[in-house]
This record gives C-alpha cells, sequence and structure tokens, in this order.
C-alpha cells in the first residue's frame, strides 16, 4: 500500500545532523524517513529539488485570546503561525479566577474549533488558590507546565499578578512532583522595576529608550539567581522565558553544572532591535523591554556558543494606544518571520548551524514540554509536522494582522515554501483557510496520550 505522502530529494535536517533524501507520511504519521530509494511510493509525491526540510516549529511561548476575541485570535494568529512553519504552539494562558480545569474544558474546546496546527496550554500562577490546584490540574487536564510572572506593578495596563517569592517557590515545590512539571519564570525583580520606574516617570520622558532605562539588565539577572536558587531548593525544572539579558544565559549555564535543570529561552525581537533603534516607538513596549546594542551582542555571543534552549516569540497581538509608554501594553508579534529572522540573521549571516535551529525551534521545546517525539522529530511514529524551507528566497516582510510588527519592510533571506501539519498540508505559499479547526490541543491527560 502506498504512504498518503512521500516527499523525497530534501536536506533533511534534525536537531542532531543532515543527510539527503526525505520521509514518508501515513495517517498524520511519519511513516518512514531516509534516503529517497528507502522510501515508498506514495498516493502524493514532492520532489523538494534539495530544498530544506525541517521538524515543523514549536514556539513554546505566545498568549492568544488576551486582547482579541480568543476565538479569532486562535483562527487568524494560528494561520500566520502555519506561514512561518509553526506547527504546534504553547499558549501561556491565564485565569484572572480559580477553577483551571474547567478554564481548560472551554479554551481547549474552543481552540479546536479555530485553530489549523496544535496548540497546548501553559497555565498562569494569578492567585494562591492556583498553586493547591496544581496536582488536580495535572490528573485532570494533563497540563503539567505553570508560569510564575515578575515586573507586573499592580495598576499593570494588562492586569497581571506578580508572583511573590513564596508563590513562585510554592509552585515550584508542587510541579516538582510532577511526572512533567516545570515552572516558567518571566524573571524581572517586581520591586525593582516598580521603584525604577516611578523615579523614570517623575523625570517626564515618555520614550522607549526611558522604558528601558527603567528596567535596566540587574533587574532581571537578580531574578534570574533568585529562581535558579528556588529551583535547586525545590528540583523543580525552570524555565527562565523570554531572556533579555547578555548575563542570563551564562548564570543559567553556571547551575547546570551544579546540576540544576534549568533552560533559557530568548526571543526574536531581542536578537535583532534595541530600545535605541530611531523607527521605533512606544508601541514597540515589551517586558522585558528591548535592550541596547553590547547587549544584543552579549545574547547572540550566548546563542552561538549553544547557551540559548530555545527560542520563543512571546507573540501577543494587542491592540496598542499609541501614546505614552509607561502606559502601552507590552508585546509584540512574530509568528510569521521567527523561522525567516533566524534563517537570514543566524545560520546566513552568523553561520548557525541548521541543526542547531532545529535543536532550539523544536527539539528542545518538544521535551521541555513533554511533546517529544510526537512532536520536535522526524522519526517513524512522530506526527508529521514539517516545513519545507527555500534558504536563498529573498523577501521582504509584510505585516498585514493585527499586532506590532518590528521588522515592517526588513528584506529576509531564507523562508519557508510549504508546511505540514500531522501530514496535512496547511500552507503552501498561501495558508489553507479550509484547514481551520484541524488544530487539536497536545497538552491533555494521560488517558488520551
Ligand atoms: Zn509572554
Amino acid at each position: 500500500m502506498p504512504a498518503d505522502l512521500v516527499v523525497r530529494g530534501g536536506r533533511v535536517v534534525t536537531h542532531t545532523g543532515e543527510f539527503r533524501g526525505g520521509l514518508a507520511v501515513s495517517g498524520g504519521r511519519i511513516a518512514a524517513v531516509g534516503a529517497d530509494d528507502q522510501l515508498p511510493r506514495g498516493a502524493r509525491e514532492i520532489d523538494l529539488e534539495g530544498r530544506v526540510l525541517l521538524p515543523g516549529v514549536v514556539d513554546p511561548h505566545c498568549h492568544l485570546g488576551v486582547d482579541y476575541d480568543y476565538d479569532s485570535d486562535m483562527r487568524t494568529e494560528t494561520a500566520a503561525a502555519a506561514r512561518g512553519g509553526v506547527t504546534t504552539v504553547l499558549l501561556y494562558a491565564r485565569n484572572p479566577k480559580p477553577g483551571y480545569v474547567d478554564f481548560y474544558r472551554e479554551r481547549r474546546a474552543r481552540g479546536e474549533a479555530q485553530s489549523m496546527i496544535d496548540f497546548g496550554f501553559h497555565f498562569g500562577i494569578q492567585r494562591p488558590e492556583h498553586i493547591a490546584e496544581i496536582p488536580e490540574i495535572a490528573e485532570v487536564t494533563g497540563v503539567q507546565s505553570f508560569k510564575c510572572h515578575m515586573g507586573y506593578e499592580p495598576g499593570n495596563p494588562i492586569g497581571i499578578n506578580s508572583s511573590p517569592d513564596d508563590w513562585v517557590f510554592g509552585a515550584m515545590r508542587a510541579a516538582a512532583k510532577l511526572p512533567r512539571g516545570v515552572v516558567s519564570v518571566h524573571c524581572e525583580n517586581t520591586a525593582l522595576a516598580g521603584m525604577l520606574k516611578d523615579e523614570m516617570k517623575a523625570t517626564g520622558r515618555t520614550d522607549l529608550a526611558a522604558y528601558t532605562e527603567s528596567r535596566p539588565p540587574f533587574v532581571e539577572e537578580t531574578a534570574i539567581h533568585a529562581v535558579i536558587r528556588l529551583a535547586e531548593l525545590t528540583g523543580c525544572p525552570l524555565y527562565i522565558v523570554h531572556t533579555s539579558v547578555a548575563a542570563g544565559p551564562g548564570i543559567a549555564a553556571a547551575a547546570r553544572a551544579r546540576g540544576v535543570d534549568v533552560t533559557v529561552e530568548t526571543c526574536p525581537h531581542y536578537l535583532t532591535r534595541t530600545g535605541y533603534d530611531e523607527d521605533l516607538d512606544a508601541t514597540a513596549k515589551i517586558s522585558p523591554p528591548l535592550r541596547d546594542a553590547g547587549q544584543r551582542a552579549g545574547l547572540w555571543k550566548a546563542l552561538l556558543a549553544g547557551q540559548i534552549g530555545t527560542i520563543g516569540t512571546d507573540h501577543v497581538p494587542f491592540r496598542k494606544n499609541g501614546g505614552d509608554v509607561w502606559a502601552e501594553k507590552p508585546g509584540v508579534v512574530s509568528f510569521a518571520w521567527e523561522l525567516p529572522l533566524m534563517l537570514h540573521h543566524a545560520v546566513h549571516e552568523r553561520g548557525l548551524p541548521l541543526s542547531e535551529l532545529v535543536r532550539m525551534n523544536s527539539y528542545t521545546p518538544a521535551r521541555q514540554f513533554g511533546l517529544y517525539p510526537k512532536k520536535g522529530a522526524l522519526q517513524v511514529g512522530s506526527d508529521a509536522d514539517f516545513v519545507v524551507v527555500d534558504l536563498d528566497e529573498e523577501r521582504e516582510v509584510r505585516h498585514d494582522g493585527n499586532g506590532t510588527c518590528l521588522w515592517e519592510g526588513w528584506k529576509l533571506r531564507g523562508w519557508p515554501v510549504m508546511t505540514f501539519a500531522r501530514g496535512r498540508q496547511v500552507f503552501d505559499g498561501t495558508v489553507d483557510e479550509s484547514e481551520h479547526g484541524n488544530g487539536r490541543c497536545v497538552t491533555v491527560p494521560d488517558s488520551q496520550r
């Protein structure tokens, strides 16, 4: 019997290396992988003509349904992700009320009705009751990843409750007991950020650099040190989201060397932008802030030294108010350009091996959040999630969706040309709109795994 789909003639890249050949898909899973002459015949065959085939991007960090309606975000933003070669997105979701089990059921069902790619959840600790719920959430929903926020002062523009130390410690102590438990932390010392913000506001400055300077690198570094110590004490795997400071990856590497399970994520905006770029205004507010060229260079150095675990977009569509930086909502969108940005700036400009990009974009995020080898791998039995990339295609970034894009008009080299999600072609130069509603939730109870 022929496979449903066979792609051949490609340069296939995994997190460990690469080979010439392709893969076969049956029933949405990878049925064979290898050199062309080892692959079966397919009902549909695609000749890649030497182009690059990568595991689909697993974006571990986004926020959907925060400002725009959740259903509409799950529709428009997963389509943007499909364009960017992303086949799984993990949402950092927040419920202001107690009761994550009901929240999960509702968000999962509404997401599965709209999404064209697979998605899953991390849940934000927003009140002490959420910590007490952790064992029940894990058992009933399968979500074992929790996030503690920091750096958001009371009255912040997006209504986030920052975690004091006892919440972080309590969440870690509970998550450490779970088989796939992990705690993510937004590392910025809340008290320092509040104090320095008030001082900067008092100067009357409202520019983007004032926001950057109001949250200097040590505000993030001290928080990184503190949460690593708590992870060490509790034995809880720690995932440091959106690291923006050059020293962060090295601090984490030193902790790993003494046995702490800590993984560092950074974002494309910290690698490509600064708070001093003249074309940016208050709408480029992000938390933590865009930093300066020296910090950016230090992050690249850490990335090329292998100290970055994952790249997350922190994609969040916001309606920006376009005015005062202090009242502005922090966050930008980049689902569609993370892969092109990394192909251009990391692979072409800095010589990063493609296998290293696959490690950060697919393998480590899948492994960190309990999805490997179903996701993040090109192995027999894995979900047939993959992206075909034309390394030499040059194109300008064009954004016509919701949220703020920091790269409008940038000419990038290296773009996705086809995206397959569990064997379904969701992108072939244009997104297949009939695929909405075919995505599935991947954070599920053990009985459904
Ligand atoms: Zn985020």
